[in-house]
């Protein structure tokens, strides 16, 4: 099974993809987070990529369709994957259908004060990459990771005005992979406003369903 998670920034598509792959026993693959391992270990990659998504914008085509290339080219993703972040440019969804075909693209939707609310809350463990958020999935101790209690940090592309630019570049540029990937009729639209802290079970049987009934 081969997915797509489309989606604004901060409407929770990483943090469903994380619930879908445990189901599915497939593999996520995140393009965000791949570029933040290689800024991390400081890698030629990585020494590219930090200005630019420090600022919101985004990395350019080239260098992360050759990132993606090889990461969906191991072993590893036989079974089937989601990707969270990638493709995020018609460039690079024309660039993926020329060595993957998909079998859909789910569309995550939430309102614009619920998304706002989603990117400024959230928490991000520094050592293991775990997501939280203050308010509607908050750590058992506060500032501190679950998995591997590494210390929870608020991602730098996550302060406010980084965040009005990062919801700029995904209208202008991202957006339109919605209407291209209904025109493939391989686009799915959910809309999930409620909060996973409260209603998980139910939103995770909306999104299974809408995976198999496809
Ligand atoms: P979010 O999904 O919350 O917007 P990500 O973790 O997916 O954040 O991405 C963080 C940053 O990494 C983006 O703002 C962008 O700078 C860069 N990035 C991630 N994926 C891509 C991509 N497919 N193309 C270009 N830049 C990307
Ligand atoms: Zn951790």
């Amino acid at each position: 099974m081969k997915i797509i998670a489309l989606g604004s920034p901060g409407v929770g598509k990483g943090t469903y993809a994380k619930l879908i792959v445990e189901k599915y026993g497939i593999i996520t693959i995140s393009s965000g987070d791949l570029f933040r391992e290689n800024i991390k270990n400081e890698t030629e990659l990585g020494k590219k990529a930090k200005e630019l998504i420090d600022a919101g914008h985004l990395v350019p085509d080239e260098i992360t369709i050759e990132m993606m290339k090889e990461r969906l080219s191991r072993e590893d993703t036989q079974k089937g994957f989601v990707l969270d972040g990638f493709p995020r440019t018609i460039p690079q969804a024309e660039a993926l259908a020329e060595f993957v075909e998909v079998d859909m693209a789910i569309n995550f939707k939430a309102d614009k004060e619920i998304i706002m609310q989603r990117l400024t809350g959230r928490r991000t463990c520094k050592k293991c990459a775990a997501t939280f958020h203050m308010v509607n999935l908050p750590p058992q101790v506060e500032g501190v990771c679950d998995k591997c209690e590494g210390e929870l940090i608020q991602r730098s592309d996550e302060l406010p005005e980084v965040i009005e630019e990062r919801l700029k570049v995904y209208e202008e540029q991202t957006a339109p992979l919605i209407d291209y990937y209904k025109e493939k009729g391989l686009l799915r639209e959910l809309t999930i406003n409620e909060d996973m802290g409260k209603y998980k079970d139910q939103i995770m049987e909306k999104v299974f369903t809408a995976i198999d009934n496809n």
